[in-house]
């Protein structure tokens, strides 16, 4: 699939990040609950060395809340890693990020200087959201598009944190190759720069191996189709897309799936596992 990682904004913000991050004392990491592993900046683990990281797995509103849990538990794996779950308008549960921050660096006393907070996510996480909920305010842009968030700013928050906001840049986790199909069912991706039909496939087949049942309720199919493209073309069938001479129109399916699954319509879907990741691992591995 040809995706367009912007790679000139990339090299500037990761520049940017390896200059500011030493002198964090903590760092937030929004990521998608549906995808925690594909949205996380592969940089970071290099970069942050001993500096305590809390990630938020935000949107879990869409995500499956059993997949979620796991993934919690996946993240805090790794040392000085915090992970907790966040959905918009949830006031006190992001407030309750400062507490944790706060936690996480005893030493610090904040009497005498502010703890500095960095806060990093690929574009369209709702990293702004967050941002805007913690300071009480409009402090960032938001936005349904991605690349919203752009010049880096500090932002004060109560309990004398400051908190930096860096761009929220896609970052190239090119491997697995699954994770840049997973962003772009996610709606990271610009639509523009995503061969829509392809990413609307992966998503049918993946749907229709770990969420048949909902999949099939959504567009009213009685039998399993044998595959992504027959449920695609099934989709087509019960809402009469049809192009001339009765081809299925399958572009206007990939819009309306995606969509759809975006807006948490097919139910809360999350797009990844441990497990899956985990083997996807393995495979490269072996090929390797
Ligand atoms: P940013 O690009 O990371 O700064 O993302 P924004 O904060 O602008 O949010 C992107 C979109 O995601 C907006 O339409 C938000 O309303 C939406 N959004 C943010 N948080 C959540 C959430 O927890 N659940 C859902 N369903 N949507 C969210």
């Amino acid at each position: 699939m040809a995706i367009n990682w912007f790679p000139g904004h990339m090299h500037k913000a990761r520049k940017e990040i390896k200059k500011v991050m030493p002198q964090m004392d903590l760092i937030i990491e929004v990521l998608d609950a549906r995808l925690p592993f594909s949205s996380e900046n592969p940089l970071v683990p290099s970069l942050r060395g001993d500096t305590p990281m809390i990630k938020v797995l935000n949107k879990r509103d869409l995500a499956d809340p059993d997949v979620t849990t796991q993934w919690q538990a996946w993240l805090e794996k790794e040392r000085g890693v915090k992970a907790v779950t966040l959905t918009h308008n949830q006031r006190s549960e992001a407030t309750e990020i400062l507490r944790l921050a706060a936690a996480m660096v005893p030493h610090h006393d904040r009497q005498k200087s502010a703890l500095r907070v960095m806060i990093l996510g690929i574009p369209n996480v709702g990293k702004s959201t967050l941002i805007n909920t913690l300071a009480g305010r409009p402090a960032a842009k938001t936005g349904n598009e991605p690349a919203v968030t752009r010049a880096q700013q500090a932002i004060k928050l109560p309990h004398n944190i400051l908190l930096y906001d860096t761009p929220g840049f896609l970052w190239p986790k090119l491997s697995p190759e699954a994770c840049g199909y997973r962003l772009a069912i996610s709606g990271a991706i610009r639509s523009a720069v995503i061969e829509f039909e392809d990413v609307a496939l992966f998503a049918a087949d993946y749907l229709l191996d770990a969420y048949e049942d909902q999949v099939l309720a959504r567009y009213g199919i009685d039998e399993r189709p044998a595959d992504g493209l027959a449920l695609m073309d099934a989709i087509a069938a019960r809402r009469r897309f049809f192009r001339r001479g009765g081809v299925p129109d399958l572009h206007k399916v990939a819009e309306v799936l995606l969509n759809e699954l975006r807006a948490g319509k097919l139910g809360r879907i999350s797009l990844e596992t441990p497990a899956i990741i985990g083997q996807e691992i393995s495979a490269i591995r072996e090929n390797s």
